[in-house]
């Protein structure tokens, strides 16, 4: 069965000798696997379509549950910039880390996909000579599509205002809503308003605009600082329920949920 599709080349992983696995973000089937054949033995236009972050309308052959071959891929944006300038590289390579280890395969989301590649027209259009705060609210915003953003305004239990922000809870919690069994005693992070306020506007603001917020340094480190422990939480705790343990190059199965 052929398909067609647009896909953002999310990782592309060697496999075997010569070929690779590619892991897409899809517009209209979510995150899927494909096997490119031998792209690596010529600097081919085939082999440039298949580099990360690529925007290309893509054509498979097979199954999707049984690693469809790419038959096909037609360069839309190579977004060759952002592959060139190391830091928008690695934060944006984040954010691709961060769909394939906590989106289900296989989900349709559409409005996912317009919203990643937004996310990359953005970045590769900025012109600020560092893209450190975009870098944060685009964290923050994808978190926030996807369902896993952090609760930092008022205590997650009760409501009430609070400083403290528990990473194991992915919220903040007040005194008394803090003593329960299962969170007594697990760190806890002191935050300040300014931080809640310039995060509050991360989510709200569109992100074409964004770059109108102009946090203090101190508050984007401290900020960063907490995206940091709800992350490596978030993606401890689902490397450990999937249970998900040999061979980095083992292509990602369909998540049962
Ligand atoms: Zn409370």
């Amino acid at each position: 069965m052929l398909t067609r599709t647009e896909g953002i080349v999310l990782k592309s992983q060697k496999y075997g000798e010569a070929d690779l696995i590619v892991t897409y973000l899809t517009s209209d089937r979510g995150i899927i696997n494909a096997f490119a054949k031998s792209p690596r033995k010529t600097k081919s236009r085939f082999g440039s379509s298949l580099e990360p972050l690529t925007h290309a309308k893509i054509s498979l052959w097979g199954k999707e549950q049984s690693l469809p071959k790419i038959t096909q891929a037609d360069i839309i944006s190579s977004f060759h910039p952002i592959r060139e300038n190391y830091n928008d590289f690695v934060n944006i390579s984040k954010l691709a880390e961060i769909l394939i280890s906590l989106m289900p395969a296989g989900i349709p989301n559409s409005r996912l996909f317009s919203f990643f590649l937004n996310i990359l027209n953005t970045v590769k259009e900025s012109e600020e000579e560092s893209n450190d705060a975009l870098h944060l609210i685009t964290r923050i915003r994808l978190l926030a599509a996807i369902g896993y953003a952090p609760r930092l305004k008022g205590c997650g239990r009760c409501g009430k205002e609070s400083l403290d922000f528990y990473p194991d809870s992915g919220t903040t919690l007040c005194n008394k809503c803090a003593v329960t069994p299962e969170t007594a005693g697990k760190p806890f992070m002191r935050i300040n308003n300014k931080v809640i306020h310039f995060y509050m506007h991360s989510i709200e603001w569109p992100i074409n605009i964004s770059h109108r917020l102009k946090p203090s340094h101190q508050t984007l480190t401290e900020l960063s600082g907490v995206l940091d422990k709800h992350l490596t939480y978030l993606l401890s705790s689902k490397l450990r329920s999937s249970g998900f343990t040999a061979g980095a190059n083992r292509p990602r199965v369909r998540a049962s949920h």
